[in-house]
């Protein structure tokens, strides 16, 4: 920890519609490696690159569903703070927020290598940059993304699992089980 730091936080933004094993994967190792405090699992309000594309659950039952997830796991949590925040979500705003509430925290930015190539799309990037360390784990099937110049970049080994909530909604519109593929508290709660 970087010398008078107060914790080191991972935030783990996403849709997570619904969450799954690859979501959990990555946040429990990305906390073992770069010992985190805690990883916040940021639920998106409006994700507005993929609102208008598709139907997105409403936004309190994904948090349920994350919250059902992460429960009872160390140093995991969910955290509604683009839900409060109301209208689309930029991670530009939740990275000021967090650290208004506590200027000392040292923020870490996780992202599959699929939204991290799409990093440089993003609403004020530059206020991204300025406030996070990037920490990039691979995602099957999606090519490796280099580290941006100028920017804190960090990359993690995570387990490959080829996982993603489109294909869990299409199992769940088909009938077909979701189970061992998100826990079985998801499961309930779907
Ligand atoms: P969708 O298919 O609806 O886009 P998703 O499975 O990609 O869902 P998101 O909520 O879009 O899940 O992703 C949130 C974050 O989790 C992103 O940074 C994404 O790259 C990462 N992620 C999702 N699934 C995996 C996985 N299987 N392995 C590694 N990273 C993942
Ligand atoms: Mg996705």
């Amino acid at each position: 920890m970087v010398a008078g730091a107060s914790e080191r936080l991972g935030i783990f933004g996403g849709t997570f519609d619904p969450p799954h094993i690859g979501h959990l994967a990555v946040a429990v190792n990305v906390r073992h490696d770069l010992a985190l405090d805690r990883v916040l699992l940021v639920v998106n309000n409006l994700p507005w690159q993929k609102v208008g594309s598709r139907d997105i659950s409403p936004a309190e039952d994904r948090l349920a569903r994350v919250e059902a997830a992460v429960a009872g796991v160390d140093g995991l949590e969910v955290s509604r703070i683009e839900l409060d925040a109301g209208g689309s979500s930029y991670t530009a705003d939740t990275l000021a927020t967090l650290l208004s509430d506590d200027p000392d925290r040292e923020l870490y930015v996780i992202l599959g290598s699929d939204a991290a190539a799409g990093l440089l799309t993003w609403e004020r990037v530059e206020e991204v940059r300025r406030q996070a360390t990037v920490v990039v784990v691979e995602r099957p099937g999606t090519p490796a993304v280099p580290a941006l110049p100028g920017w804190r970049w960090e990359r993690v080994e995570v387990p490959s699992l080829e996982v993603s909530s489109t294909e869990l909604r299409g199992r769940a519109e088909d009938g077909r089980p979701l189970d061992y593929l998100v826990t079985h508290e998801v499961v309930a709660c779907i």
